[in-house]
């Protein structure tokens, strides 16, 4: 028997098939690029160009031809693809969708803090304001984050901002001290080892795969730590079936697209700290994607001095990386 959806089922589906054409359409006629991240809602992720985690987007927001880009993601990413692209039109769905941990790093803030250790090599991650990305040497991402500091000298100091858990990581990864700007991500930091364990006992053979943003209790009993584009190869690589995945959930749908065979377990939160998605990164929905195309707005803009400050570190982590 086929399974009849509600009256609401079938309005809804009209409208994202309507949607979803009309954007279709608005791409044609703007040369527009939607770019989406990984941990956006499926039918964004579906009709974007390309969907990845910050450095795919970033690599894609550089090398582009089209003449618009529309970035589905949080406002340090539409701000990065804009210091990219400063003769592009770049457009967000929401410009209030801002990513807690970039703003946990105020820039007077950070000022003083580098103030205390003159002469450190200032690495920030991607995820911080341009501000905080002008006063960097380097930005890395939690791909190439290892692959960079491993470049700079031995006998140099390195600050780390904004995400201590990364920079925490990376510290014992490779058995170097840095000075962490104590910034954390409220998604991955809310994943504790002691809820997870009911989960990995329950599921004997499973994989416990994690992203470096969660705290170094987790990552010890981690099987694989990786980038969010790292933990989705290696899930398809793995000859692994089950996996328990320790990050936004949002990246469980492409991972189930690449690997259909195999079965994909968000890992459980601490019921005290029940964040188990990225609520700003949701803010992307596909009726907003589309109003965005629409009225060419909202519009993402770097004044100009700024731009070129903040630049300067991108590139220098595309030249590492
Ligand atoms: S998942 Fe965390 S780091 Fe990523 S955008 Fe959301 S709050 Fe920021």
């Amino acid at each position: 028997m086929t399974a009849v959806g509600t009256q609401d089922d079938i309005s809804s589906n009209v409208r994202v098939k309507e949607l979803v054409e009309s954007i279709e359409e608005l791409k044609k006629e703007m040369r527009a690029i939607i770019l989406a991240h990984y941990y956006t809602v499926p039918e964004v992720q579906d009709v974007a160009d390309i969907v990845g985690d910050s450095l795919a987007l970033a690599r894609a927001a550089e090398s582009t031809d089209a003449d618009v880009i529309v970035f589905a993601g949080v406002y340090f990413m539409g701000e990065t693809a804009s210091i990219l692209n400063p003769d592009k039109l770049v457009l967000m769905p929401d410009d209030h969708a801002g990513c807690p941990l970039a703003d946990s790093c105020p820039v007077e803030e950070f000022r003083k803090f580098k103030a205390r250790h003159p002469g450190a090599e200032v690495i920030s991650y991607i995820n911080s304001t341009a501000e905080i990305k002008a006063e960097s040497d380097i930005i890395c991402t939690s791909s190439n984050a290892e692959r960079i500091v491993r470049q700079i000298p031995e006998d140099k100091e390195i600050i780390f901002g904004p995400d201590r858990n990364l920079g925490g990581y990376v510290m014992r990864k490779l058995s170097r001290e840095m000075i962490l700007w104590q910034g954390y991500c409220y998604v991955h930091d809310a994943f504790s080892w002691d809820v997870i364990k009911e989960t990995v006992d329950a599921h004997p053979g499973a994989e416990l795969i994690a992203h470096p943003e969660c705290r170094e209790d987790l990552l010890r009993h981690a099987d694989f730590v990786g980038s969010t584009s790292g933990l989705l190869n290696y899930a398809e690589k793995s000859s692994g079936n089950t996996f328990i995945v320790a990050t936004e959930p949002g990246i469980l749908y492409e991972m189930q697209k690449r690997s259909p065979g195999k079965t994909f377990i968000p890992a459980p939160k601490n019921a005290s700290q029940p964040w188990s998605t990225c609520t700003q990164m949701k803010q992307n929905t596909l009726e907003k994607l589309h109003e965005c195309m629409v009225k060419r707005a909202p519009r993402i803009v770097v004044e100009e001095s700024l731009r070129r400050a903040a630049l300067k570190p991108i590139l220098r982590m595309l030249e590492m990386s």
